[in-house]
């Protein structure tokens, strides 16, 4: 089964999710409900922590989670992902699963990529760009001596 929602729909904040999210599931019998497992598929939008730049990353995330009869609620220890659903339910709500597969594949802290330089924090150029030439940090900066060890050329 292959179905696709508006992220929005699905609770996600639209600026990093602004694309279609499609989800392939696949339900196995178990007891009175099933094993359903997601393929998530959906592209996020972030900008990098350090140097700002927009990045667009393929998601590809695979879930599963019980949805089983109310009759049938696990124990309180159990580990699996639970849906619960009334004997005389139609429907079962995935989107609150979709959505933590998602949240919770996002790093806190979000790099373009591992050795971005970030930006210069005295002019403000792109260092995986450019390298500007600047010199932090400023004189009279408590950390100018500190600077001054490290670069030979002012140490002389
Ligand atoms: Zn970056
Ligand atoms: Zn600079």
């Amino acid at each position: 089964m292959e179905l696709a929602s508006a992220p929005a729909d699905l609770g996600l904040d639209p600026d990093r999710f602004p694309e279609t999210v499609r989800v392939g599931l696949r339900l196995a019998p178990l007891g009175d409900g099933w094993l359903a497992h997601l393929d998530v598929d959906t592209r996020v939008h972030r900008v990098c922590d350090r140097c700002l730049a927009d990045v667009v990353l393929d998601l590809h995330e695979q879930e599963r989670c019980l949805v089983l009869p109310e009759s049938q609620r696990p124990g309180e220890d159990d580990e699996e992902r639970v849906l619960l659903f009334e004997p005389d339910q139609e429907e079962v709500d995935m989107g609150p699963v979709v959505r933590e597969a998602l949240l919770l594949s996002q790093p806190e802290y979000f790099l373009c990529r591992e050795d971005c330089k970030g930006l210069c924090p005295v002019c403000g150029e792109d260092r995986n760009q450019n390298e500007c030439g600047c010199r932090p940090p400023a004189p009279g900066s408590p950390f100018g001596a500190l600077a001054g060890l490290r670069d030979p050329e002012t140490t002389n």
